[in-house]
């Protein structure tokens, strides 16, 4: 069967791999070019998805990265008080592993080298334009004019993913969240941080975590206004920085003085979620990752989802001898809990916009909102691929 795997992301790459380890083989088409820094900043894998690493033989992957683990989140609010906490010092004998905190480009890079050398092909510089779904297969058609006819194609390529727009063009698009997200990391000699601190600053929300001389930063910019595509893609730095420290000046140490020392942020990324699509499948092409259900990074398990698609999707492949069959089983063991983490993390993501009142109410409302998500957590961050196959 051959398998063509449009986007070569942390779904479309776990994907690869999968497959590999199934006794299947993918190939990758990946719109970007053949090099190292892909952008982004940092993300945090919950044991949950660290755990799908492992369960596809990947499980030095995080460290390869220079990936470091954290050990739940501290909350303060903007006068520096500590209002609650999600402790995760038990994660490792409760889920067997902990959260680990990652450059985007280095999880990808690692990925990608894995998957190359273990024989997958990858073509870069491959944007999908057209896909036509025909009975005996799908015919993929690129940019620069290259055709690839596979028996089934899946779309990894991402919330805004062509191969969901050309196969459903009525399926909902990514809603805003109205944040901004930014962040980057800058040297500083702050204490290592066992867990992740967050603060609910005056105007915005802003989490750091402080590793080996660097410190690992974002904020959540709140945006009513949904920017238009591209907009935020070259900003004038200078400006955008000195709007975050305005943003953030008088909010409790280290805040300003982590944005004092940070020259730059390394992005702007306007925050989309993906609720619920009717349909994540035809007969030939099916969706995993961000192209079927994007949750906001205030779930901060977008990527955990990823791998663990790819794992599931990889075991119904193998066991099922019909593609829709496969995708069917693959649909029925992953929707409910992705759509469920969206919904979460828009939920989270709203809390962290700030309006007077409304911070009145989170600072008391806190601890019991951070007891529920305990809870929600636990059961997102015990689950195991290898249960599901
Ligand atoms: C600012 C930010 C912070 C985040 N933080 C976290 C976090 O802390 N923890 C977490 O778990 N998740 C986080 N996420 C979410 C996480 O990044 C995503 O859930 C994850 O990257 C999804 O992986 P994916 O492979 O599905 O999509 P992507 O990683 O987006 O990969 C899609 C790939 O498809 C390619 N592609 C797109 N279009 C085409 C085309 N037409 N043809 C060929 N290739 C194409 C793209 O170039 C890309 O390489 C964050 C997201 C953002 C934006």
């Amino acid at each position: 069967m051959k398998i063509l795997i449009v986007g070569g992301g942390i779904a479309g790459s776990a994907l690869a791999l999968a497959l590999h380890r199934a006794g299947l083989t993918g190939e990758v088409a990946e719109a970007r070019p053949d090099t190292g820094d892909t952008g982004g900043a940092f993300l945090t894998l919950a044991p949950n998805g660290v755990n799908a690493l492992r369960a596809l033989g990947l499980g030095d992957v995080p460290a390869a990265a220079g990936g470091f683990e954290l050990s739940g989140l501290d909350f303060r609010n903007a006068r520096g008080r500590r209002i609650g906490e999600l402790p995760g010092e038990h994660d490792q004998q409760r889920y067997g592993a902990r959260g680990v905190v990652l450059r985007r480009s280095r999880l990808r890079a690692a990925l990608v080298d894995r998957a190359r050398a273990a024989g997958v092909a990858y073509t870069f510089d491959a944007r999908l334009e057209r896909l036509d779904e025909h009975t005996g297969g799908v015919r993929a058609v690129f940019a620069d004019g290259r055709v690839v006819d596979a028996d089934i194609v899946i779309g990894a390529d991402g919330v805004w993913s062509t191969v969901r727009r050309l196969t459903w063009p009525d399926a909902p698009t990514p809603a805003y969240t109205g944040i901004v997200d930014c962040g980057g990391w800058t040297a500083m000699s702050l204490p290592d941080t066992a867990r992740q601190q967050m603060v609910f600053g005056r105007r915005a929300f802003f989490g750091y975590a402080a590793h080996d001389g660097l410190v690992y930063w974002f904020t959540n910019v709140p945006h009513r206004r949904e920017p238009r595509r591209g907009e935020l893609d070259r900003l004038d730095q200078a400006r955008w920085m000195a709007d975050i420290r305005a943003l953030h000046d008088g909010d409790p140490a280290p805040v300003p003085a982590i944005l004092a020392a940070a020259e730059s942020s390394l992005g702007a990324w306007p925050v989309y979620d993906l609720r619920s699509l009717d349909a994540w499948h035809t007969s030939r092409v099916c969706l995993v990752g961000d192209a079927a259900h994007a949750a906001s990074p205030s779930s901060g398990q977008g990527a955990s989802l990823a791998v663990e698609d790819a794992a599931v999707l990889a075991g119904c492949l193998r066991d099922r001898a019909e593609p829709v069959v496969a995708f069917d089983d693959f649909v029925t063991r992953r929707r409910d809990r992705a759509e469920a983490i969206v919904r979460m993390g828009r939920r989270i993501g709203d809390r962290k916009i700030t309006s007077a009142a409304g911070n009145l109410f989170r600072d008391l409302m806190l601890p019991t909102f951070l007891k529920m998500g305990a809870k929600a957590g636990q059961e997102q961050y015990a689950y195991r691929v290898d249960a599901q196959r």
